[in-house]
């Protein structure tokens, strides 16, 4: 299946919610889903929203986390069923995953605006992970693990531009952020509480168990 490349503000109208796929954007007065909840009075979520229920329910917080992660639909189920087979709660199994990916990971330590950014970095080749090359966005990072800036990508206008702006960046609890060697050492695995967005991840397990 392709990847969506169409605007990315679309998928947020579709929730009627803010996903916040587009970095800074996303919370300023730019954002059109921020400037109609303001004139809207508490509670009506959208005028032309829809009130679901069961499997509608269910399918938009699915449609919601993939599109937050940017992963694709066959991808996104076998991270579920690995989700499944760990010791746990599924649905906080399958959000940890989804954090431990490497684009996440560049996210969180600052070197993209948006996981779409960090994807494309990461596919263009211009990190490592523990010494080795990683291109492949879906890669899962371990404890202890160290993901840093590859050498030859520092000289790049883009890449200065997003590593003289990592200055002002905070990184996560679980991620060592090195500002001088632009690399990050995985301290702790992340978990339910660093996931920063509020899922309902009991209804993507309902959804797969049906
Ligand atoms: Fe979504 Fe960000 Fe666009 Fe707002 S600006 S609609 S949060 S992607």
């Amino acid at each position: 299946m392709s990847r969506y490349t169409g605007p990315v503000c679309r998928l947020c109208r579709r929730e009627s919610e803010r996903l916040f796929l587009k970095g800074e954007r996303c919370y300023t007065d730019k954002c059109a889903i921020g400037r109609r909840a303001k004139s809207m009075a508490p509670g009506q979520h959208g005028a032309n929203a829809k009130k679901l229920k069961g499997y509608g329910t269910q399918l938009r917080e699915k449609q919601k986390a993939k599109r937050i992660y940017g992963v694709h639909e066959t991808q996104f189920e076998n991270t579920f069923r690995k989700a499944e087979k760990q010791d746990g709660m599924a649905g906080v199994n399958l959000l940890v995953l989804l954090e431990r990916r490497i684009d996440n990971v560049v996210y969180k330590m600052g070197m993209a605006e948006s996981r779409k950014e960090a994807r494309q970095l990461v596919t263009h080749g211009h990190f490592k992970l523990n010494g080795k090359k990683a291109n492949i966005p879906s890669m899962m990072i371990k404890l202890n693990d160290v993901v840093s800036l590859s050498e030859r990508s520092r000289s790049l206008p883009k890449i200065k531009e997003l590593i003289e702006n990592l200055s002002n960046k905070q990184t996560v609890r679980w991620l060592d952020l090195d500002k001088n060697d632009i690399s990050v050492k995985v301290s702790a695995l992340p978990t339910r509480e660093d996931v920063d967005f509020p899922f309902q991840e009991h209804l993507i397990v309902e959804l797969y168990s049906k």
